[in-house]
């Protein structure tokens, strides 16, 4: 729909008119006025909804923007709080990671609550910024933890292989592990899911779960290196021993190569300290008693950047790549995510997943709703192939300015 302004229509009135002539042309000049008006209505309606998606995608842009630019914060133990007389309010603060203590002062406010073994917040200058309130609350924000994930298998498209290749290494051994016993061999270790972005590989860990009908608990890797500075290992010892706790249950440690790249010679404390999670996990995973009801996958974008340490067997020693879907799998994903729209006559997915070349599951589902909403725009309740036309158009080119693909495209 185009946004420009209707022309004015003419008011061809004539001296030599009749007045009911005259009448007759002011009617006709105020009915199209009147459709003009609508027309213009329709479009301020259209704008407005425009802006508002404008303003959040502007908000949306904004928080990423904060985040990255926000410096991350230390974690540190208070060993004493000094409280002299008149003087200000000082703590010993311990930082984790690099051991380092410090002398800082403390607000008032802070000197009332602190004690010494609380873990605190500390910024570069070690100005005590919060009282981290527990392990429970560390491990609530570090972990998310569903007993009840909400994936099945069918809403899985085009990836048929290697939902068999996951169940066989995960599903299986949680739900006949005398099996394997018998046998005499051990299941394999940790599943690897690996591949571009958007293409269903957390997907496959909760519906794995949902299946085997145990707990499904996933730990960011790049939230665990962003937020939680000094934090890793124990956090790692903790993710296994909430394992435990919540037995039987899959372990998804989502962009591990946030913890486990390639290492290098570099002395930053920071990498230091991704090396010592790093480490954590191995020992973890080659320690934890394998009971065979705790299972852990791991996926990633950037399987070039893994170190090798972490494939060996033992550890991750099942790989699945996980790609794009081909056109076949395009077609079952368009039709997994329109299931509960209002198609109009004329839909045809085999034509819509030729045109989606390239895109991944997260780029159908996107192009899903976009069409949705070309036909909430347009008044309709219905979806037309053409809606479908414009909203994949439109992912398009949102794709190619994206980020995402940078990494897609790099791998
Ligand atoms: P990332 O690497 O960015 O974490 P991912 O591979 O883990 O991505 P998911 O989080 O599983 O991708 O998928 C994101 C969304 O894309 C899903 O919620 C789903 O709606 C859609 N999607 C992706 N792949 C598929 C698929 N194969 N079938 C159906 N939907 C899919």
């Amino acid at each position: 729909m185009s946004n420009s302004i209707p022309e004015k229509p003419d008011l061809n009135t004539h001296p030599n008119m009749s007045a009911e002539e005259r009448l007759q042309v002011l009617r006709d000049h105020y009915r199209k006025l009147t459709v003009q008006n609508e027309q213009m209505k329709r479009k301020l309606k259209q704008m407005e909804r425009d802006r508002k998606k404008m303003h959040s995608k502007m908000d949306k842009l904004k928080r990423r923007n904060d985040a990255l630019q926000s410096p991350p914060l230390y974690i540190a133990t208070v060993q004493e709080v000094i409280k002299d007389g008149d003087r200000s309010p000082a703590a010993i603060v311990k930082q984790h990671g690099n051991n380092q203590e410090v002398m800082t002062s403390i607000s008032q406010k802070h000197a009332g609550e602190l004690q010494a073994g609380d873990r605190v917040t500390v910024d570069d200058s070690y100005s005590v910024q919060s009282l981290l309130s527990g392990d429970a609350d560390a491990r609530a924000q570090a972990m998310q933890v569903d007993e009840n994930p909400d994936v099945s298998y069918e809403d899985i498209g085009g990836l048929a292989e290697e939902l068999n290749e996951v169940r066989e290494a995960v599903e299986r051994p949680l739900k006949s592990h005398a099996v394997f016993q018998k046998v005499g061999i051990d299941p394999p270790s940790g599943v690897l899911l690996h591949g571009p972005p958007g293409t269903g590989k957390t997907m496959l860990a909760k519906a794995v779960a949902r299946e085997a009908d145990v707990t499904f608990i996933r730990l960011a890797g790049s939230e665990l290196v962003r937020k939680f500075i000094g934090e890793g290992a124990r956090l790692v010892r903790d993710l296994f021993e909430l394992a435990e706790e919540k037995a039987p249950a899959i372990i998804f440690i989502d962009e591990i190569d946030a913890i486990a790249s390639k290492r290098t010679v570099s002395k930053t404390s920071g990498d230091q300290e991704v090396q010592r999670t790093l480490m954590q996990l191995l020992s973890s995973m080659d320690g934890f008693d394998d009971r065979g009801d705790i299972r852990v996958m791991a996926a990633t974008n950037r399987y070039d950047m893994l170190d090798d340490a972490i494939l060996r067997p033992g550890r991750f020693d099942r790989r699945v790549k996980v790609d794009l879907p081909d056109e076949e799998g395009r077609e079952q994903i368009f039709r997994i995510h329109t299931r509960e729209m209002e198609l109009g006559d004329g839909v045809d997915f085999d034509a819509l997943a030729d045109d989606a070349e390239g895109f991944s599951g997260a780029d159908i589902e996107h192009a899903v709703t976009e069409a949705g909403m070309c036909a909430i725009r347009a008044e309709r309740d219905r979806v037309t192939p053409d809606d479908f036309e414009k909203a994949i158009e439109r992912v398009k080119e949102d794709t190619d300015s994206d980020e995402d693909r940078n990494i897609r495209y790099a791998y």
